[in-house]
């Protein structure tokens, strides 16, 4: 309704002003050189309003003309955007597929076309990566933590080239990147674990850790390395806590509580442990602060009394009585240890020890003694290590005795008497 009346009021002014144009009298002359050119007053309004159109029209046209130029390079640059996306598809297809050469070809198409764009980068990193070309693929993971939203892709990438060069500082630092670029990833946790573990840096290994028995392996080592005893002992009862029982940290435990001057509870400790689970080295810590044989023998009666009868207190008991000389208790418990269950060659060394013929001399060589076997790659050590010397796994060294157990007992019974 409103446009309507607008149009009418227009219509009615503009013809009011042709009206008005139309009765003007009067004419009009123009001159140029020669020719002169006469023409009433309307006629010249009406040539006037023509022209003002012509050059309205005529400039309208040169705008089109000049923004053609810009709508030709729009196009080129679409097409280029379009055959670099194909090139890029191409490329991660090929990287998928394991195929380097085509893969490093599309990577190069595809950052002619699109330049550095992160995407390229990591197309060009991976390519490198994949054909063998570390340098290459480094400068490209290098130019791609530029990025701010694909950092953490760059630092990952030259984390992994750090870790296959055996850098493991390095590659240290761009793990603490890459959380820094993506907090929390599931994957970055356990790179960072296995970085830790290859350094052995037991307590940024800790801090990162997860099962009990990683985190009962690594707190003791930890507590074994401290250089003060607080630290020792909190992080002797953080392994304790992840494992009770785990003769390596009631060890550790001890060892802290003397180096804090709590000898007594060292003791106890010890006593505690032997009683719950006895295990040599609860035995070797208990026994290091006595020097004489004879000494040695009495403390171990001590130990042995809280797990009276046990294979591993009658076969302490015989080891500290042959050391401080005492034959009869040597072989009485050594015969008892045998007796008990125990069925590897440790007893049998003691006995073969005292009386040595060649039963007891293959006896004592029969059944290996027990040692630390790691869980995971069955690797074999003598001594307990946090971290398997093989697969480099923590926490995986099991106590593991010997596994030919009937043939040592019938042996061991039959062969000796007792003492
Ligand atoms: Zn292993």
């Amino acid at each position: 309704m409103f446009r309507a009346i607008r149009f009418i009021l227009i219509a009615a002014v503009l013809l009011a002003l042709a009206w008005w144009i139309g009765t003007v009298p009067g004419t009009l002359t123009a001159h140029s050189g020669n020719y002169t050119v006469q023409t009433s007053v309307p006629a010249a309004v009406l040539i006037l309003v023509v022209i003002v159109l012509i050059l309205t029209l005529l400039l309208r046209l040169i705008g089109h003309v000049r923004r053609a130029p810009g709508g030709i390079g729009s196009w080129r640059s679409n097409k280029r955007l379009k055959q670099g996306d194909i090139a890029l598809q191409r490329g991660i297809v090929a990287l998928a597929a394991g195929d380097a050469a085509t893969a490093q070809a599309a990577a190069v198409q595809s950052r002619k076309l699109l330049g550095d764009t992160p995407l390229v980068l990591l197309l060009a990193a991976e390519s490198a990566r994949l054909s063998g070309k570390p340098e290459q693929a480094k400068a490209a993971f290098q130019a791609l933590t530029g990025h701010k939203d694909m950092a953490f892709l760059g630092h990952r990438g030259l984390l992994r080239h750090a870790v296959e060069g055996g850098d493991h500082d390095i590659a240290a630092i761009h793990a603490l990147a890459a959380e820094d670029a993506y907090p929390g990833s599931a994957w970055l946790q356990t790179q960072r674990l296995d970085i830790a573990l290859k350094k052995h840096d037991f307590r940024a290994a800790l801090a990162l850790a997860s099962a009990p028995a990683e985190i009962a392996a690594l707190a003791t080592a930890a507590a074994n390395e401290a250089a003060y005893g607080a630290d020792a002992l909190r992080y002797a009862k953080q392994a304790i806590k992840a494992a009770p029982g785990f003769a390596p940290a009631i060890a550790a435990y001890a060892q802290a509580l003397r180096k804090t001057r709590r000898d007594r509870a060292a003791k106890k400790t010890l006593l505690k442990g032997w009683a719950a689970a006895p295990h040599p080295l609860i035995a070797t810590a208990y026994l290091a602060h006595f020097s004489s044989p004879i000494e040695r023998a009495q403390a171990a009666a001590e130990l042995a009394k809280t797990a009276p009868g046990s294979p591993e207190s009658e076969l302490l008991l015989s080891q500290t009585s042959l050391d401080a000389q005492l034959t009869g208790e040597a072989k009485r418990h050594a015969n008892a240890a045998i007796q008990a269950g125990l069925t590897d060659r440790r007893p049998f060394t003691v006995l073969a020890s005292l009386d040595p013929t060649p039963e007891t001399a293959a006896a004592a060589s029969a059944a290996p003694a027990p040692k630390w076997v790691c869980g995971n790659c069955s690797a074999e050590t003598s001594d307990w290590t946090a971290i398997c010397p093989v697969c480099g796994k923590a926490g995986t060294m099991l106590w593991r005795t010997s596994p030919s157990k009937a043939l040592a007992v019938t042996e061991g019974s039959a062969l000796l008497p007792a003492g």
